[in-house]
């Protein structure tokens, strides 16, 4: 398939504050007064964990055809892949477009996912 998102996974590490490939903005914990607030870049594609999405792009939208879409709507989408919002978010495809996946260890097993890609 051409430009799919490339995956990069973070097991061992997963608390490892994640920046912006493309720019270096923190995009997850910059505040220290409110650890989950999100400051999204211009490259940020989604920001979201296994349960819903925290942030998503206009570019993302357009991409997985969720314009328009109401909040229930998109969530009944990913909800029907087989590996919820993370099987999900593999299917952008976007030039050079990368994905950091955060697993943190069992018995949690708890994910949080981050997509990237250049702007033209
Ligand atoms: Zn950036």
């Amino acid at each position: 398939m051409p430009h799919l998102i490339q995956r990069t996974e973070l097991k061992t590490f997963y608390y490892t504050p994640i920046h912006c490939p493309f720019c270096g903005t923190r995009v997850m914990g910059a505040d220290p007064h409110d650890e989950t607030r999100i400051t999204a870049c211009p490259h940020t594609l989604f920001i979201a964990h296994d349960t819903a999405f925290e942030y998503r792009s206009e570019r993302l939208d357009r991409n997985l055809a969720l314009d328009g879409m109401t909040e229930e709507e998109v969530e009944a989408k990913w909800l029907a892949d087989t590996r919820g919002i993370d099987g999900f978010t593999d299917t952008v495809s976007l030039p050079d477009a990368i994905k950091v996946a955060a697993y943190a260890p069992n018995p949690s097993a708890y994910g949080s996912y981050y997509g990237f890609a250049p702007n033209e």
